[in-house]
């Protein structure tokens, strides 16, 4: 019979090996995730250094954001800020940029900006306003993106997010002109409705048209948010300098998210 000490070794052998197990599967998927941003850019004539990957760790635990840490990941985003705000506190003692990808309130923006480097969710005027005062409040700097909805009518807001590419001019000239953020580029999720269902090349494609218009006016905003597990090959075709990625290195999420 196991005494209590062989107890208590048999449960640590356990954890440590659920552990390791989920580190060396995080290690494998980002080796997997790796190789298909190298080979997208090889094969696109561009340079590995021009795409960065950030890993979206929506509805995943603190402690995957910290063994993905341990791997070398310093890029991270979440869509929650309910989730987002207690799983960055767990990390702040890890080196790594939160990016904020998901549809922001504004009374979620004084929480959002207390650990997010990056929003890349900014489709309002009224967003730009809120962001603006929270990050001179909290006398930071953050770096903020216009979400393009490529299947948004003229003039109008997706409900899944992101505005109008007609609308995209005069939300980046507010955000450059705002105290406390910098107009870093544009953001777009491939369109399940509209001209660009089922083509997330042309859309991407769409997005570098808009990003060249916007960088006449504003050399410095050269983000190109675009790709997600899916769809990264056709970012990085048409030009993406920012992939996000979440289920093909932590795995599929159970349910919506
Ligand atoms: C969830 C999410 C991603 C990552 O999607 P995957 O298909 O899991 O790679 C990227 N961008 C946004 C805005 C997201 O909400």
């Amino acid at each position: 019979m196991a005494g209590p000490g062989q107890g208590n070794a048999v449960t640590d052998e356990t954890a440590g090996t659920g552990q390791t197990g989920r580190k060396a599967e995080l290690a494998r998927n980002l080796a997997v995730v790796e190789r298909r941003i190298a080979t997208a850019c090889a094969v696109a004539g561009r340079k590995r250094e021009e795409v960065t990957l950030i890993v979206v760790t929506k509805t995943y635990p603190a402690d995957d954001v910290r063994i993905l840490s341990e791997l070398g990941v310093r890029q991270v985003a979440e869509n929650r800020d309910q989730d987002a705000a207690p799983k960055a506190a767990e990390c702040a003692d890890l080196p790594l940029t939160w990016h904020f990808v998901g549809q922001l309130q504004t009374n979620k923006v004084r929480s959002v900006i207390s650990y997010a480097g990056i929003v890349h969710s900014v489709d309002r005027l009224r967003l730009v306003d809120a962001l603006s005062a929270g990050a001179v409040r909290a006398g930071r700097e953050i770096g903020a993106l216009v979400q393009v909805a490529l299947d948004a009518e003229s003039g109008t807001r997706s409900s899944r997010g992101g505005a109008a590419p007609d609308t995209v001019g005069e939300i980046a000239e507010a955000i450059a002109a705002a105290p406390g953020l910098r107009l870093d580029g544009l953001m777009t999720v491939a369109p399940l409705a509209g001209p660009y269902a089922g083509q997330p090349r042309a859309a991407f494609d769409r997005l570098t048209e808009i990003s060249s218009l916007l960088r006449e006016a504003h050399p410095a905003a050269n983000m190109v948010s675009a790709g997600m597990s899916a769809d990264l090959e056709d970012a990085i075709a048409a030009g993406a300098t920012h992939v996000r990625i979440g289920s093909a290195v932590l795995g599929v999420r159970p349910g919506l998210g």
